[in-house]
């Protein structure tokens, strides 16, 4: 443990981040010509301390994941715990207190309907779960013809196989996959905002594709109330009121991907209470483990589930290797109680309206096109691309963690943030967003 300490301390920074450059790849970056990355000694809070000895504050939850912030005794406890009990045990007919804890949490927090879990390795296979799952619960009711999806303009599903067909076409990576990937339904992406009058003409794109389509229809499936890595769009809640009748009218599943919208960020539990709609699959991950480890789960009805063991073969067709890891669920389990046991509610509610304040002053910069909040996310949107590198210096050099993407700079901090803390990532915002223009 000691000489491991006195290593660390004396690693060479500028080596480690030559090595990297040269071997590894890191999300969507080229091997040629990969932007900077900064190395991390550790994190503590909101705080994200960097091996050069800078500390940033944090406005990204890790990708919406830690929730209660890095380093918590808690969470460090519960896993610490369970790895002197067993760090892995196959899930294939064996079971543990940890994995039957955590879905009795799901089940209980998750609309009524949902009684079934399966538990997966990262958010991309829930996806991939819950389309397999409709498959093979129209395949089990003999109407082979339904094999295909629809969704919404915008959406972000995942980088897997099927995950990515039903992630937005354009912004999507359909193009440079062109050819191979499966063909689904893509309607207009809703339109009317979330908190603004709900106009019925929303939904005719959808409703189109449930007119003309719905005999090929399995599932349609989308993002609840906030559209994440698509686009930060949040729109109106009559939206999935009107998806769901629609979904009964035809015949068709809905599977809402709550695996960015789940555990509080957008001011619910689920997003899917905004609409007071109980979806029949239902994929959750990210802030499931509180940040600390990659692990999702995909709930189903009842019905969903017996229907597919009714049919052939008899059992649901998935089962990975890491399934229920009993550290993952540990892990969950210490995340979600800590979650319900505060004032969360009251917290997300504070940071919105601390957000809402801190980033108003963006709106009168001239290339601001758009800056809206929603829960513990700030959203403001530019008329053109940012440039990353430049970018992503501008903010580090302020002593905060701010990763844009496109026209995009959000915000989504661990809902444990200060309002020092929060106050520090708006300035940042604001700051960097009026500077741009420069570079
Ligand atoms: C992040 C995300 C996924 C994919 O999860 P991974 O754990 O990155 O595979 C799927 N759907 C939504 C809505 C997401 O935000």
């Amino acid at each position: 443990m000691e000489s491991f300490k006195v290593e660390t301390r004396d690693i060479n920074i500028d080596a480690l981040l030559a090595y990297d450059r040269e071997h590894i790849w890191h999300p969507y970056t080229s091997t040629t010509q990969p932007l900077p990355v900064y190395a991390v000694e550790r994190a503590e809070g909101c705080s994200i301390f960097l091996t050069d000895g800078r500390r940033l504050v944090d406005g990204m939850s890790s990708w919406w994941a830690a929730i209660h912030g890095y380093n918590h005794p808690v969470l460090n406890q519960a896993m610490k715990s369970q790895v002197e009990k067993m760090s892995h045990i196959m899930f294939g007919g064996l079971t543990h207190q940890p994995a039957v804890a955590l879905a009795q949490k799901l089940v209980d927090l998750t609309p009524a309907s949902l009684q079934k879990v399966f538990f997966c390795d990262s958010g991309s296979v829930a996806v991939e779960v819950a389309m397999k799952m409709a498959l093979q619960y129209w395949a089990s009711r003999e109407m082979t013809g339904k094999k295909k999806f629809a969704t919404i303009r915008s959406g972000y599903h995942g980088d897997t196989w099927h995950a990515m067909s039903v992630c937005d076409p354009v912004t999507g990576m359909h193009h440079v996959f062109k050819g191979s990937l499966a063909i689904h339904h893509f309607a207009d992406q809703p339109q009317v905002r979330f908190g603004q009058e709900w106009d019925e003409g929303d939904i005719s794109s959808l409703k189109t594709i449930f007119e003309t389509q719905h005999h090929e229809l399995a599932a349609v499936i989308l993002e609840p109330i906030v559209q994440g890595a698509g686009g930060m769009w949040f729109y109106a809640p009559q939206y999935l009121q009107a998806l769901r009748q629609l979904c009964d009218a035809y015949g068709v599943l809905l599977i809402a991907d709550e695996i960015a919208t789940g555990f509080g960020r957008t001011g619910r539990l689920f997003a899917c209470e905004h609409a007071g709609i109980s979806p029949d699959i239902m994929c959750l991950g990210k802030a499931i483990t509180g940040g600390y480890m990659s692990f999702a789960a995909t709930l189903a009805t009842n019905h969903v589930g017996d229907t597919i063991s009714n049919g052939y073969p008899g059992v649901f067709m998935h089962g990975p290797t890491f399934m229920g890891n009993p550290l993952a669920c540990a892990v969950a389990n210490a995340s979600v109680d800590l979650l319900i046991n505060s004032p969360w509610q009251a917290k997300v509610k504070h940071i919105e309206a601390r957000l809402r304040q801190g980033l108003a002053p963006c709106q009168a910069i001239e290339h601001v096109t758009d800056v809206r909040c929603l829960g513990a996310i700030g959203v403001v949107e530019l008329s053109r691309p940012v440039d990353m590198g430049a970018i992503q210096k501008l903010f580090v050099e302020k002593g905060v963690w701010v990763r844009p993407f496109g026209r995009l700079v959000y915000l989504m901090p661990p809902f444990i943030i200060t309002d020092e803390e929060l106050d520090a990532l708006s300035t940042a915002v604001c700051e960097v967003v009026a500077e741009i223009d420069k570079i």
